[in-house]
């Protein structure tokens, strides 16, 4: 794939980048380890005082980065400038909290262990590198980089191939911040590329947030290294609403939760599971919710739903939906491509899903949902975790016991009663099964590429 800014919403080309020669990509690496040595001297309150410097410098410019993140991807520039402040937010979170996360801690009684003094400290581990994906340029990057910059280390991102106005930014912006030359370093290179730099041993670790074939991809290299991962993968997040919940809401509710950045978000709602005693009153509120969203230009400040990132996202969604209509499944709303410029999937529902639909099982990455049929919650749960993914899940229900017992068997990295998912720096992110290893933001997410040393005086 080109490393180029392709518009979306007209399907063109507005800029090509050259990519990283193999020349370049070592001066960088060389920088990030001068980066890392550079960093690791400094207090948390010099990094603090940057990392601070830094979301100042996004709360600047989020005009600018709006735009770019709305032309490069698709997202209505709303929710653009608004992804560009929730990373100035998430910044100023590690600049507050990294010092109290990687506290050092002491055995009350070392004398258990033969020691005057025992316990453990966090020590930075060198380079991690981070290959990001497309969908939220900004965010997916940044959760990532303040805890890592926080914690001492440097960090190389491999920025997704479409969205290199993004990477370019962010190439610079610690550096303008304060942070050492090298904290932080844009590597303009192909998906092919990232094999090299991971087997460098100056790299020590590494996290990808995209498609479950690149993170095998990835751990299975980072294994043969022995090198740590987090990986963030997809997700066919459940949204379960019971016969007690508050239909009106979460039919609301589940409008977003689903079309949010045009469909194309690892936590968005895609499997609706409906108990059958509110199953039509949900449907047709949600159906109805979805009929009603603005679909258009990006850039227009009344959209609610752009077009899908690429042309072969858009073309994978179009099989989807096909293949499920093909196989019985019912159109409730949407269901085709508009005749219009730009790489467009009219926001859909279908009902009667089965499972020889490939949307049964497979992650649909944009503006498609299904809806589910169920008559108990013992059938809910089955078709919940009834998929391989394993990322976040929804239950909606005022039934304190029933509330409980999917808290304890939604088989997810998450559960969020009566709302929908969404990451807070303040909350651990991240999945299991399929979903991927590891957990990003809070105390969890900066500790991810520590050394958890331990630390024995005698
Ligand atoms: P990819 O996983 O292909 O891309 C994500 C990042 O990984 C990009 O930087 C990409 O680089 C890189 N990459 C791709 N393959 C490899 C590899 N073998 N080794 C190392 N790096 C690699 O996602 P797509 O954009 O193709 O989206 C496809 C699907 O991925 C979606 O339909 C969705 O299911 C899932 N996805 C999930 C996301 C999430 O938030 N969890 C985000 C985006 C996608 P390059 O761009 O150069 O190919």
């Amino acid at each position: 794939m080109a490393i180029a800014t392709i518009n979306p919403f007209t399907g063109l080309t507005e800029q090509e980048f050259e990519a990283h020669d193999d020349a370049e990509v070592e001066r960088r690496i060389a920088s990030a380890q001068a980066g890392f040595v550079a960093l690791k001297s400094t207090t948390f309150s010099e990094r603090a005082e940057w990392m601070r410097a830094a979301a100042d410098l996004l709360e600047a410019d989020v005009d600018e980065l709006g735009r770019i993140i709305t032309i490069e991807m698709g997202r209505p520039i709303k929710a653009a400038r608004a992804e560009v402040l929730k990373c100035a937010k998430g910044l100023r979170y590690y600049a507050d909290h990294a010092e109290e996360f990687l506290a050092p801690e002491l055995l009350d009684d070392p004398s258990k262990v033969g020691a005057s003094q025992a316990g453990t400290r966090y020590a930075p581990i060198g380079i991690v590198l981070a290959v990001m994906p497309w969908n939220y340029p900004l965010w997916q990057v940044l959760r990532f980089a303040g805890p890592a910059l926080m914690a001492g280390n440097a960090g190389l991102l491999k920025h997704a191939s479409n969205v290199p106005q993004a990477a370019l930014y962010l190439d610079t912006l610690f550096s303008r911040a304060g942070f050492p030359e090298g904290a932080f370093h844009s590597l303009l290179i192909p998906a092919s590329r990232v094999e090299a730099v991971l087997r460098d041993p100056r790299v020590k670790a590494a996290t990808l947030t995209g498609s479950e074939p690149a993170g095998r991809s990835l751990a299975s290299i980072a294994g043969s290294e022995v090198k740590h991962v987090v990986l963030e993968l997809g997700g066919s997040d459940p949204f379960v609403v019971m016969s007690s919940a508050d239909v009106a809401k979460a039919a609301s509710v589940a409008v977003t939760a689903r079309n949010q950045n045009n469909g194309q978000s690892c936590i968005a709602a895609k499997r609706f599971i409906v108990h059958t005693d509110v199953y039509d009153e949900f449907t047709r509120l949600f159906a109805e919710g979805v009929a009603a969203l603005t679909v258009g230009d990006p850039l227009d400040e009344s959209t609610d739903v752009g077009p899908v990132a690429t042309e072969s996202g858009r073309d994978e969604l179009e099989g989807q939906v096909a293949d499920a209509v093909a196989k019985g499944a019912h159109v409730l709303t949407g269901g085709f491509v508009p005749e219009r410029d730009g790489w467009f999937y009219e926001p859909t529902v279908l009902a009667g899903v089965t499972p020889e639909m490939r949307l049964h099982l497979e992650e649909a990455f944009g503006p498609v949902a299904t809806v589910y049929r169920v008559g108990s919650r013992e059938e809910a749960l089955d078709l919940a975790n009834g998929t391989t993914f394993g990322l976040s899940s929804a239950v909606w229900t005022t039934d304190a016991d029933e509330e409980e017992w999917f808290v304890d068997n939604l088989d997810a990295g998450a559960v969020f009663v009566n709302g929908m998912t969404a990451s807070y720096p303040e909350l651990p992110f991240g999945g299991v099964k399929d979903s991927g290893v590891g957990r990003e933001l809070a105390a969890a997410g900066i500790r991810e590429f520590c050394n958890l040393k331990t630390v024995w005086k005698g």
